[in-house]
C-alpha cells in the first residue's frame, strides 16, 4: 500500500496549485497561505498497523492501540467527529489532578481534546452512526509516528464524502501536534459546515473548573488559545491552535469563533460542488505551568514560530527523529509475521512513552494511552520499560530513573513516617513522589476490596535500584552514578536493612509484605522480596566501595550528608548473608513465602480454557487459600538473579512455578516466555510469547481499553533480546545464548553497551555481530568461544553439527 495525501505548509502567495485545481485559503486574513506538499506514509505493510471497518463496541479498545504520543503529551485514537462511545482524551506527563474527595488518589488528568473536527453536509452532520459507512480505516504509520484516518461514507440522502485525515504528536519538538483532515464531496453540490475545536470531552467536565479562556494572539490574530488548571495541584494547562480551511473551488465564507466554558471552536463555511476537495490543516501546541511560567504565551508563540517556518518543516523534524529511534530500536523477526507486528507495535508505544527531555515525569502503567491505573507509576517502569530504554534510548532511561532520584525526599519521608530508615519508595506513584495506591478499589465483580499494596509491596523499593544498576553497567553513566544513582542506591539498602528483623533463628526475616504475586496479601520472607532485598543490600555496599576507590571526594562529600559509616555498610552485608531465604536443597525450590506450600493446590489445567482472572473465578479471598501464583514472583527474581543461581536451581523452579501461575497480570506472560527461552523450553517459550503478543493486540486480558499495557510491550521487547537472543551483560562486554523458534528464519537488532552499538543477527545455525563505537568490548556465547571484538568490523559464530559452537571469527 503505497499511498501520500497532501498536506499543509506555509506560503506567501495567496493561491497555489492543488491537483490539477487552484487553492484558495480561507479564514486566515492577513496570514500566510498553507500549502499542501506531502507527508507520505510507508510503503511496507509491515510497519502499518490498520483497523478494518467500525465496530462501536470496540472503539475505546482501538482508541488505545491507535494512541498517539511523544512522552510528553499523549491522545488516544478517536475519532474526530465523535460517537456516542468515544471517550477521547489529552494526557500530559506529570499533569495530575486530586479531587476532593474522600478517598481518591491523585490521577492522571483528562484534558481536553484537541482533535475535534465535525462537518455538516446541509446541516446535516456527517457521522459515523447515520447512514452507511462504505469504507473505514485507521492505519498507524509505526515508522513515522502519524495517525492516519480514512473514510469513505454515504449520507442517508445518498451523498457520498471521503475523508483521509492524519494527526501526529511531533518527536522532535514535544508541545507540538499537527492535524489535517482533507474532504472530497464525491456525488453532490452543498454547503459544508466545518467546525474544528479544543473541548472537554463529555463526562469529565466536573473535574474542569470553568476558567477556560479564549486569548488572541497579537501577532496572529487567528491563534487561539485557552487554559484550564488540574484541580488539587493548580497547574495550568494551555492549548494554542491555528487552524486553516484551504479548498480548491468555491470561496470560503466567514470564520467565526465560538467560546464556552466546554470548548473553544473554530467554524468555516464552504460552497461545495461536486468532486471539490478541501483540507482543514491544524497546528496545536500545549504548554503547561510545570514547563513555564507562562503557558498561555508560551502556547501561543509556539503557535506562532511554527508558521512561518512551514509545517512541512516540522514534519520533517518529526519523521526524521522517528527514523533514528527505530534505527536504534527496531527488532526483526522473519518468519513470524504476527510476532514482527507485536514487536512493532511495542516498540512505537515505548518510544512514545519516554521523554528523555523531563527528569521529573516517568511512564504509568498504561502510559498515556489511557486513564486506568490513574496514571501511575509502578515497578512495571523500572524492571519492565527502562532495559529497552537502556539498551536502545540510554537517555530516555537516564531521565526515568532520574525522576525516582528526585522523588527521593518523598521516599525518605515514606520510610521514616513507617518507623523505618533511608528511601521507602510508594507502590505507586504520581508527580509528587508520594504514596498514591488507592485504600480500595471495586473489582469486576463488584467486590469491594481492601487494597494494602501502598505499604506492603515494599519490593519495589529494591526495584528501582536494580534498574538503577542495570542502567549504570550497560552505559557506563558515571555521571548519573555520582549525582543521582549512588544516593539512591545507598538510601535503598539503608531501608531494607531496617525493614526486617534479626530474629532468634539467627536469620534476617522481612513479614508482612505482598510479593509481586498479589493473590496473597500479607505474607511473610517473600522469596523475591528477601532476594532482592538482599542483593540491594549488597549493592549498597558496592556503590560506596566504587566510590571510596574511584571517586573519593564524591564519596566523602555524600557519606556526609547521609551520615553513613563504615560500620553501617558492614551491617548491610551481614545482614544480606543473613537473609532467610526459605530454599529446599532435597528438591532445589524456594518456598514462595511462608507457609506457601501448605496452601491448597490448585490444578488450574481445570479451569482451561478460561478467559477470567483466577482472582475473579475464586474471588479476592478464596484465592488467598490456594497455592494459585498471579504472575512471575519466585521466577522474577530466577529471571533478575539469573547469574547467581545454580541452573539446577532455575530449571527447579520454573518447573514447579510455572505450571502453578495464573497469569493474572499483563506482566507475567513475557517473563515466562523469557524464562523458557533461556531453558530451552521451545514449546512453553513460544506459547508464552504469543500470549505475551496478544496482551493488547488480541485484548487477551479484555481491559485494553484502559491503555495499552506499557510494563507487558517492554517485557516483550526484553523475552525477545534477554531470552531468546539470551543477551546478557558480562565483564567488559555482552553474552549471547540464541534460541530460535523453529519457524523463524532470523532474529535481528541493534543494542547498545557503553557507546558501542551493536547490531545483532541471528540465524539458525549463525550469529552474526557489526560494532561500531571508538573501543573494544568482549563477545561472548554462553556456550562457546569469546572475542575481543574490535569496532569497525563485523564477527561471525556458527554452530557445529550437535549444537556446539565454533569461534567467532571476524568477517569484515
Ligand atoms: C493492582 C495493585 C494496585 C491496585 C490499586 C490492583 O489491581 O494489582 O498493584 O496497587 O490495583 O491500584
Ligand atoms: C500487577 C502489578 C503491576 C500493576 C500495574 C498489577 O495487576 O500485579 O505487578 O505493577 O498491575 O501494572
Amino acid at each position: 500500500m503505497n499511498y501520500s495525501a497532501s498536506l499543509f505548509s506555509i506560503h506567501s502567495r495567496e493561491t497555489q496549485e492543488f491537483g490539477q485545481e487552484q487553492i484558495r485559503a480561507g479564514g486566515h486574513d492577513g496570514v500566510e497561505t498553507i500549502l499542501l506538499p506531502t507527508l507520505s506514509r510507508t510503503a511496507d505493510p509491515t510497519w502499518l498497523f490498520v483497523d478494518e471497518g467500525f465496530t462501536l463496541a470496540r472503539e475505546h479498545e482501538v482508541e488505545s492501540l491507535f494512541a498517539i504520543g511523544n512522552g510528553y503529551v499523549g491522545h488516544r485514537g478517536s475519532l474526530a467527529e465523535g460517537t456516542q462511545l468515544s471517550a477521547p482524551a489529552t494526557f500530559v506527563a506529570g499533569v495530575f489532578e486530586q479531587l476532593d474527595r474522600p478517598g481518591s488518589v491523585p490521577q492522571l488528568m483528562t484534558l481536553a481534546d484537541w482533535a475535534g473536527v465535525r462537518v455538516w453536509i446541509d446541516d446535516h452532520p456527517l457521522s459515523m452512526e447515520r447512514g452507511q459507512v462504505l469504507e473505514h480505516r485507521r492505519i498507524l504509520d509505526w515508522r513515522r509516528g502519524v495517525l492516519w484516518r480514512e473514510w469513505r461514507h454515504r449520507g442517508p440522502d445518498g451523498r457520498i464524502t471521503n475523508i483521509v485525515a492524519f494527526r501526529l504528536a511531533s518527536l522532535a519538538d514535544r508541545h507540538l501536534l499537527l492535524q489535517s483532515v482533507m474532504f472530497t464531496a464525491e456525488n453532490y453540490s452543498g454547503v459544508l459546515r466545518f467546525e474544528s475545536s479544543i473541548e472537554i470531552p463529555p463526562g469529565v467536565m466536573s473535574s474542569m473548573p470553568a476558567d477556560w479562556k479564549t486569548r488572541r494572539s497579537s501577532e496572529r490574530p487567528n491563534v487561539l488559545a485557552l487554559a484550564l488548571r488540574s484541580p488539587g495541584r493548580d497547574v495550568s494547562i494551555a492549548f494554542a491552535a491555528a487552524s486553516q480551511l484551504l479548498t480548491s473551488a468555491a470561496a470560503v465564507g466567514e470564520r467565526q469563533i465560538e467560546v464556552d466554558e466546554r470548548r473553544v471552536l473554530e467554524r468555516f463555511q464552504i460552497n461545495a460542488e461536486i468532486g471539490m476537495q478541501c483540507q482543514l490543516g491544524r497546528t496545536i501546541s500545549i504548554y503547561t505551568s510545570r514547563d513555564v511560567p507562562e503557558p498561555v504565551e508560551a502556547a501561543l508563540s509556539h503557535v506562532n514560530t511554527i508558521l512561518p517556518k512551514g509545517i512541512a518543516a516540522a514534519t520533517v523534524a518529526h519523521e526524521s527523529e522517528w527514523h533514528s529511534r527505530w534505527e536504534d530500536a527496531d527488532v526483526n523477526v522473519e518468519g513470524d509475521t504476527l510476532l514482527q507486528q507485536a514487536l512493532r507495535f511495542a516498540e512505537y508505544h515505548l518510544i512514545s512513552a519516554a521523554n528523555p527531555e523531563d527528569e521529573r515525569v516517568s511512564i504509568g502503567a498504561r502510559a498515556l494511552t489511557g486513564e486506568a491505573y490513574k496514571g501511575h507509576v509502578f515497578w512495571d517502569t523500572e524492571l519492565y520499560m527502562v532495559p529497552f530504554y537502556t539498551f536502545t534510548h540510554p537517555l530516555s532511561a537516564r531521565a526515568l530513573l532520574a525522576y525516582r532520584y528526585h522523588m527521593l525526599d518523598a521516599a525518605r519521608e515514606k520510610a521514616s513516617r513507617a518507623g523505618f530508615r533511608g528511601a521507602m519508595y510508594p507502590w505507586e506513584s504520581a508527580d509528587t513522589g508520594e504514596e498514591t495506591t488507592p485504600r480500595t478499589v471495586i473489582a469486576p465483580s463488584g467486590e469491594v476490596i481492601t487494597i494494602r499494596n501502598g505499604e506492603m509491596e515494599v519490593h519495589i523499593t529494591a526495584d528501582i535500584a536494580f534498574a538503577i544498576w542495570q542502567y549504570w553497567k550497560a552505559t557506563g553513566d558515571d555521571d548519573f552514578l555520582l549525582q543521582r544513582g549512588a544516593e539512591v542506591m545507598l538510601e535503598t539498602a539503608r531501608f531494607w536493612a531496617s525493614r526486617g528483623a534479626m530474629e532468634a533463628d539467627s536469620a534476617y526475616h522481612i513479614r508482612h509484605v505482598i510479593g509481586p504475586d498479589e493473590y496473597h496479601d500479607d505474607v511473610d520472607d517473600n522469596v523475591y522480596t528477601n532476594l532482592i532485598a538482599a542483593w540491594n543490600l549488597r549493592r549498597g555496599v558496592e556503590s560506596a566501595q566504587v566510590l571510596q576507590q574511584r571517586w573519593p571526594d564524591r564519596w566523602r562529600e555524600l557519606s556526609l550528608s547521609l551520615h553513613l559509616s563504615n560500620d553501617e555498610l558492614r551491617t548491610w552485608l551481614k545482614l544480606a548473608e543473613s537473609m532467610f531465604i526459605a530454599f529446599d536443597p532435597q528438591t532445589l525450590l524456594f518456598e514462595q513465602f511462608s507457609g506457601y506450600f501448605k496452601k491448597e493446590p490448585i490444578d488450574l489445567k481445570c479451569y482451561e480454557p478460561r478467559s477470567a482472572a483466577m482472582d475473579m473465578i475464586l474471588g479476592h479471598e478464596g484465592i488467598q487459600k490456594t497455592n494459585v501464583v498471579k504472575q512471575a514472583d519466585v521466577l522474577m527474581a530466577t529471571y533478575l538473579l539469573w547469574e547467581e543461581l545454580p541452573a539446577d536451581v532455575r530449571a527447579a523452579n520454573f518447573r514447579y512455578y510455572e505450571p502453578r501461575t495464573g497469569h493474572g497480570s499483563s506482566l507475567s506472560p513475557s517473563i515466562h516466555a523469557l524464562l523458557a527461552a533461556r531453558l530451552g523450553e521451545t514449546a512453553l517459550a513460544q506459547q508464552y510469547l504469543k500470549q505475551a503478543a496478544e496482551i493488547d493486540l488480541g485484548n487477551n486480558m479484555g481491559n485494553a481499553a484502559g491503555g495499552v499495557h506499557a510494563a507487558a510491550i517492554g517485557g516483550l521487547w526484553q523475552a525477545i533480546v534477554f531470552g531468546f537472543a539470551g543477551l546478557q551483560m558480562s565483564p567488559n562486554g555482552l553474552t549471547f545464548s540464541p534460541m530460535l523458534l523453529p519457524h523463524w528464519r532470523r532474529l535481528a537488532f541493534p543494542v547498545e553497551w557503553r557507546k558501542r552499538k551493536l547490531r545483532v543477527c541471528i540465524e539458525p545455525n549463525a550469529m552474526r555481530v557489526k560494532v561500531q563505537g571508538s573501543e573494544p568490548l568482549n563477545l561472548r556465547l554462553t556456550a562457546g568461544s569469546q572475542i575481543l571484538a574490535e569496532p569497525g568490523r563485523e564477527y561471525v559464530a556458527e554452530q557445529a553439527q550437535g549444537g556446539n559452537w565454533n569461534p567467532w571469527r571476524v568477517i569484515r
